[in-house]
């Protein structure tokens, strides 16, 4: 039974290969002035800020691998599409969360050195030319504006910062020389009713994005390899001994990086998409089970929810402790620990199906992760169930096996322990998808998820926006059924 599955899918996911389906939209470019332009947009659309379609990063980033300082510089274009009179402007500035070792996220085990600070400053800061003040509060910065900008005017904001590197095997860190460099650069908060800034938190991912389009200009020595979100589309080699990477990225959630030493990399094109698997030396072989994998994974998920509309994606294996994997768009980051025993099993197949489901689950359909971390990570979990059973032929979980009524209503700063951050966004996540399939057939739960993907795509979306979409989908009351999950 399995087995015939299997065939029927792995023909149906043939079909859409061949027929090229899902073309990417990556080929977008931006033209002419390289400002992005709205168009057609409806009104509920256009009050996003920072827009989607409209928020443009530059950075040169300048990597100074012998003090593992990075010296950056931003020009962020947008336009105030908040309906709103803005008079600061909110950044996340997460390598302050390395500041001092009482509050830090990465384990005491990841400091393979001692404590080691990491830390982001601005040292200026201009708003449409003009030189403004700042508060640097934490992971956060607000920035005064001199003047107030009105609904519909453009923002310039340019900074220049300096941000240090911390010795830690964690996603902002480096150690053997690899640097491992997640949301590393000042990023401009999303504005709703309110602004959804971030806080430290020691566990879960404080972070809440609109995607923008990115290009980068990395500079950093001879002898290092680039792993980055999107296309170099140059690499051109300075006489300092020193390479210049220019990096192109559009419509992604987050631009993250990795800065390699000694690594291999393994390439294999699916036909639609390009996967890329960076290991450490010696650990090639490891890549080829891998990326067939990923290649299934992708193809899946893309017949099942939607297609995924980059040209690549990236696998990079780190030395990183806390957890085995984080996502970012077009790449993931998975712990080098899991390549130390033979792919496959089952707690690695099961990460790998876990992570690359944030490709839809985070990337494409975004949520604020401190507000609502059970939609990205039960969403993701219950994806990967659903491909180990499908495709691998796995027993999937049931719904008996989980309680009814776990509280997903809980936000960041309202867990306490790893433990119950576990049991909120991800068993409690997991246990609403596998209920909600008991409720409503395999079916309709694919049906609402395709519905979540098309309407919510390059967006974030929220549990309120979520639940109105399965009382539309399903053809009965649900009201009994979602109400269980919040505040039980
Ligand atoms: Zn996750």
């Amino acid at each position: 039974m399995t087995n015939l599955k299997n065939k029927k899918l792995y023909f149906i996911i043939f079909l859409i290969a061949i027929l090229g389906l899902s073309y990417p939209l990556y080929k977008e470019r931006i033209q002419g002035d390289n400002k992005p332009v709205l168009a057609n947009i409806d009104e509920e659309v256009e009050a996003l800020f920072p827009h989607p379609n409209n928020t443009f990063y530059q950075m040169g980033i300048y990597l100074d691998t012998n003090n593992n300082i990075i010296y950056g510089n931003s020009i962020l274009n947008t336009k105030n599409t908040s309906q709103k009179t803005l008079t600061e402007l909110w950044f996340t500035l997460y390598p302050n969360a390395f500041k001092n070792a009482r509050m830090t996220p990465a384990p005491n085990n990841a400091y393979y050195a001692g404590f080691d600070d990491g830390w982001l400053e601005f040292t200026e800061v201009r708003v449409n030319g003009e030189e403004v003040s700042y508060n640097e509060e934490g992971v956060s910065a607000e920035v005064i504006l001199k003047e107030q900008l009105l609904p519909g005017e453009d923002i310039i904001v340019e900074i220049n910062w300096i941000a240090k590197v911390p010795q830690v095997a964690y996603r902002f860190g480096t150690k053997n020389q690899t640097y491992m460099l997640g949301n590393f650069y000042p990023t401009l908060d999303v504005l709703g009713e309110e602004w959804h800034n971030s806080y430290n938190s020691l566990f879960g991912d404080p972070f809440c994005f609109h995607t923008a389009n990115y290009l980068v200009r990395l500079n950093v020595p001879q002898g290092f390899d680039v792993a980055a979100t999107g296309k170099v589309t140059q690499k051109l080699i300075e006489d300092a001994g020193r390479v210049i990477y220019m990096i192109e990225a559009n419509k992604v959630r987050d631009f993250s990086l990795a800065v390699l030493h000694n690594y291999a990399q393994t390439t294999r094109d699916s036909g639609q998409t390009l996967i890329n698997i960076y290991t450490p030396y010696n650990y090639e072989n490891q890549a080829l089970d891998i990326v067939n994998d990923a290649i299934n994974m992708l193809n899946y998920y893309a017949y099942q929810f939607g297609s995924y509309p980059y040209e690549d994606f990236k696998i990079v294996f780190v030395p990183m402790q806390g957890f085995h994997g984080m996502e970012y768009t077009g790449l993931i980051f998975l712990r080098d620990e899991f390549l130390q025993k033979k792919y496959p099993d089952k707690q690695s197949e099961f990460i790998l199906a876990h992570e690359i489901a944030h490709q839809w689950w985070y990337s494409l359909v975004g949520n604020d992760q401190l507000k609502e971390p059970w939609l990205d990570e039960g969403l993701a979990s219950w994806s990967a169930y659903k491909f180990l059973e499908q495709v691998k032929g796995q027993k999937a979980p049931t719904a008996q096996q989980y309680k009814n009524t776990v509280n997903l209503a809980k936000e960041l700063r309202d867990i306490y322990s790893t433990p119950e951050y576990y049991l909120t966004a991800y068993t409690g996540g997991e246990a609403f998808w596998f209920h909600l399939e008991a409720e409503l057939g395999q079916e309709k739960v694919f049906q609402i998820l395709r519905a979540y993907l098309a309407e919510y795509k390059y967006r974030i979306a929220t549990t309120e926006d979520l639940f109105n979409l399965i009382r539309r989908e399903a053809d009965q009351d649900m009201e009994g059924f979602l109400s269980k999950w919040f505040n039980p």
